[in-house]
């Protein structure tokens, strides 16, 4: 009986269940399950990863220098204040074990992306769950969550499964209200999606404050979600906290070949958020047509509601039966709700056509 004791706490973690991507019996399957981009990468990524596969035996370049530069010319910001991750989670949970420990508190909002609970508690400290109000978070309780004990607010803005999103004016209410020395971790993986007229992206914010993250990613509308790339856009107390917490070579060097490509593509980026601005509000107004109400979205996804979670189950089983297969959020705690992606024009079709065909049954 030697097996070694892990760290307290460790096993009591509900570990991350990715979606499915396939049904038994079925050889195709449409998946419109995790968000992913429907017209898929860059074709510039391909042809550019080709080329350094002859440096296979090479380390990588561990700053990520040529991307940071290449991130930091595409948004406006400082190269310097940019760290690059092994796709977006691993920001968070680079932040969680820098920033918080056994006796901290890190507060996340109630239908918050599941992730911020596991890389809170991997980092030994108490997760702090506030409540939202009509599926968006709700900063005066998140505010008054607020303890001595308090180290980061992770907030996603937009917000998986949701979809909702916080106005500018809300992010600064919350960041004012902040006392010293919390970190405000905004995680904006759905922001080159938004398009309500008042969202703001936390850059501006991030600026000149020097306790806001924001973190990016290219799984989502660069369509790179295989290749494992995140970045945040830091102050520099925060940069130097993580080039030491970091691994040596955390983001490899066919991903930084990839991300670099994709940056590069903007008319396949603005194909790709002229796609979803066509199709998410088609998808929705087709969804409530046949008695399908929708939570009005600013990501790639919708999140749909049906009448309870027998509702959802069944639903979802018809689905599958079409041999499609999208995102059950009874974990979220949202039984009664399916999260669909956003998919290509033939795919968004099929799910509307399954749906009309179950609410006839
Ligand atoms: N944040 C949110 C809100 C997400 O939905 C996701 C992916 N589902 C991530 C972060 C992590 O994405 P990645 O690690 O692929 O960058």
């Amino acid at each position: 009986m030697n097996a070694p004791f892990p760290r307290p706490g460790l096993l009591d973690i509900a570990a991350y269940q990715p979606g499915e991507s396939t049904i038994p019996g079925k050889d195709r399957v449409i998946k419109i399950a995790s968000n992913e981009s429907p017209l898929g990468a860059s074709p510039k990524v391909s042809e550019a990863v080709k080329g350094g596969l002859n440096k296979l035996h090479l380390y990588p370049e561990g700053p990520a220098t040529q991307l940071r530069q290449a991130l930091a010319t595409a948004y406006g910001i400082e190269a310097e204040r940019i760290q690059c991750s092994n796709g977006s989670e691993e920001m968070l949970h680079m932040l969680a074990r820098s920033y918080a420990g056994p006796g901290d508190e890190v507060i996340y909002s109630q239908y918050g992306f599941l992730a911020y609970p596991i890389a809170i508690q991997i980092a030994g400290a108490t997760a702090v769950v506030v409540p939202e109000k009509n599926l968006h978070a709700d900063i005066d309780a998140i505010l008054a969550a607020v303890t001595p004990k308090t180290k980061i607010v992770f907030l996603a803005n937009p917000n998986n499964p949701t979809g909702t999103y916080l106005p500018d004016a809300e992010i600064r209410r919350l960041h004012a209200g902040l006392p010293k020395g919390v970190l405000l971790a905004l995680d904006e993986a759905y922001a080159e999606y938004a398009t309500a007229p008042d969202y703001t992206s936390g850059l501006e914010l991030a600026r000149s404050a020097d306790n806001v993250v924001v973190s990016r990613t290219f799984s989502k509308i660069y369509g790179l979600a295989a290749v494992r790339v995140g970045w945040s856009y830091c102050p520099q107390n925060v940069i130097d906290v993580l080039i030491r917490v970091r691994c040596s070579f955390n983001v490899n060097a066919l991903a930084q070949i990839a991300a670099c490509a994709a940056l590069a593509d903007n008319a396949h980026t603005e194909a790709a958020r002229a796609h979803n601005t066509l199709w998410l509000p088609k998808v929705s107004a087709a969804l409530a047509a046949i008695g399908i109400p929708v939570v009005p979205s600013q990501g790639n996804f919708i999140l749909a509601e049906f009448k309870d979670a027998a509702d959802a189950r069944a639903a979802d089983a018809h689905l599958r039966s079409d041999g499609i297969i999208i995102r059950p959020v009874a974990g979220y705690g949202l039984p009664g709700y399916l999260r669909i992606t956003i998919g290509t024009a033939e795919e968004n079709e099929a799910l509307i056509s399954s749906l009309t065909a179950y609410k006839k049954a």
